[in-house]
Order: C-alpha cells, then sequence, then structure tokens
C-alpha cells in the first residue's frame, strides 16, 4: 500500500509542478507585453530563484495533502462521494471553494498573530510578489492552507472530478494573485461584489496587515480587515483602462 500511495503522490507532485511552471511562464510573457499593468512602482524585492527552489520544495507538502484526499477516497476510506454529474460536479465545486475560503481566511489570520508568524514569515520575504512567489515559503504554513485537501474528503461526499477542479481552480488563481500585474480589475471585483482581482492579495504582501483572503472578499469586509483603499483602487484601474492608476493617499485604520 505504501507504494500505490507513493506512486499517487509522484504523480499529483509531477501535476502540480507542470502546471505551476507552464502557468507562471505564460504569464511572464504576458506580464512583459504589458508593463503599464505593474501593480507595484517598486522593483522586485527578492530572488526568483530562491522562490522557484521554495516552491518546488512546498509542492511535495501540498502534494502530499492532495494525494491524502484523493487515495483515502479511492480506498473508500472518506465518507461515499455523491454520484459525478451535471448538478454534482459545479454544486460541490463551488461548496468545496467557498469552505477553503472561510479555511484559507482563519487560518492566515492565525498565521499572522505573535505565536505562528514565524511559520508565515519566509511568505511575506516576498514585497513584490511574481508568479514564482505562490508556493515559496515554509512547510507548515504550506500545511495551513493545503491541510484542506487532504481532509475535507472526509466530511463532503465530493466527486473526485470536483475536488481536482477546485485545486486547479486555486492553485491557477493562486498564481495569477501573486503575478504583480493587474488584468481583473472590474466592477464585479470590488463591492458589493464578493470577488477579488490581482491587487488584493498584492496588498497583502505590501501592507502585510489586510486582504487574508483567498477567493472572496466577504470575511475581509465582515471583519474589518480589508485595505482601506483597496475599492478605490479597483475603481483607478477600471477609469484608468487597464493602466496602473495614480495610487490614491494611504487612509489606514489605526490597531488593525
Ligand atoms: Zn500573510
Ligand atoms: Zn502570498
Amino acid at each position: 500500500m505504501a507504494l500505490e500511495f507513493a506512486a499517487f503522490w509522484a504523480v499529483t507532485y509531477f501535476a502540480s509542478v507542470t502546471i505551476m511552471i507552464s502557468v507562471s511562464l505564460v504569464l511572464v510573457e504576458i506580464n512583459k507585453r504589458h508593463p503599464e499593468r505593474k501593480i507595484q512602482a517598486r522593483p522586485q524585492t527578492h530572488s526568483t530563484r530562491k522562490d522557484l527552489i521554495s516552491s518546488l520544495k512546498q509542492n511535495m507538502v501540498t502534494a502530499f495533502c492532495l494525494t491524502i484526499g484523493i487515495f483515502s477516497q479511492w480506498k473508500g476510506w472518506t465518507v461515499t462521494p455523491v454520484e459525478l454529474s451535471w448538478w454534482s460536479f459545479p454544486l460541490f465545486f463551488a461548496i468545496s471553494v467557498i469552505l477553503h475560503d472561510a479555511w484559507f481566511y482563519f487560518g492566515h489570520r492565525l498565521l499572522h498573530t505573535k505565536a505562528f508568524y514565524r511559520f508565515h514569515k519566509p511568505h511575506h520575504m516576498t514585497i513584490t510578489p511574481s508568479v514564482w512567489s505562490n508556493d515559496a515559503g515554509g512547510s507548515v504554513d504550506t500545511l495551513f492552507a493545503h491541510s484542506y485537501y487532504a481532509l475535507i474528503l472526509f466530511v463532503l461526499p465530493m466527486p473526485v472530478l470536483s475536488f481536482l477542479a477546485h485545486r486547479l481552480f486555486d492553485q491557477v488563481s493562486a498564481i495569477i494573485g501573486h503575478s504583480g500585474y493587474e488584468y481583473f480589475a472590474s466592477r464585479t471585483s470590488r463591492a458589493p461584489f464578493p470577488m477579488i482581482c490581482t491587487t488584493y492579495h498584492d496588498q497583502h504582501h505590501s501592507e502585510f496587515i489586510y486582504n487574508y483572503a483567498n477567493y472572496f472578499s466577504w470575511w475581509d469586509r465582515i471583519f474589518g480587515t480589508i485595505h482601506p483603499n483597496y475599492d478605490q483602487i479597483v475603481q483607478g484601474w477600471e477609469a484608468n483602462g487597464g493602466t496602473r492608476p495614480p495610487m490614491p493617499k494611504a487612509k489606514h485604520k489605526a490597531n488593525v
């Protein structure tokens, strides 16, 4: 059985790394053609090589979590999944994305407390994130975000295809979220809509204490941790036709 598990893990790792490298390379090429869409004016503050080496390591941890979930369902150790159909696929995909966003938000808030920040600090060495920064960090940090994939199939009867589609969406959106270039600023990525654009997580890297969520802004809005200028900056991108807008003066709240 250990060999079977190792084979699943190896395939999952290979798939994760392939997606990471191919999506990142495509984005790098697109970004080269659009310097006007760069979110931060300052130059990159960290080493791409270090990010890449760290990402290759952290993908082992992520693949391990994914393998626990997939392997356990395959063996019949989890709750029995609902049969795959035209309605079960999107329904469980949506449920899983919403649940993971909550998991990520509260775990991320915990990682920013005094007791846990040391595990998250390596990821925050990146002030100006790039496509290669998404997975860069420490293993405890990665486990906080991705242990969800090891556990969720034990409580949610999700077809494995919905599970894999969610992970693919998570990986691609997170690479875009770290890319440092804005393509998704629109009316639906700001209040009153819960969607977000690339600026959202970029602000988390440049200012540390805002925008903790992964896919939606609702938890940050409810708990008052959304960047005070986020909506205004998104409007600026729209008004400026996709070119970096003049940044509004900082309007920080005290003691967030
Ligand atoms: Zn953080
Ligand atoms: Zn990040």
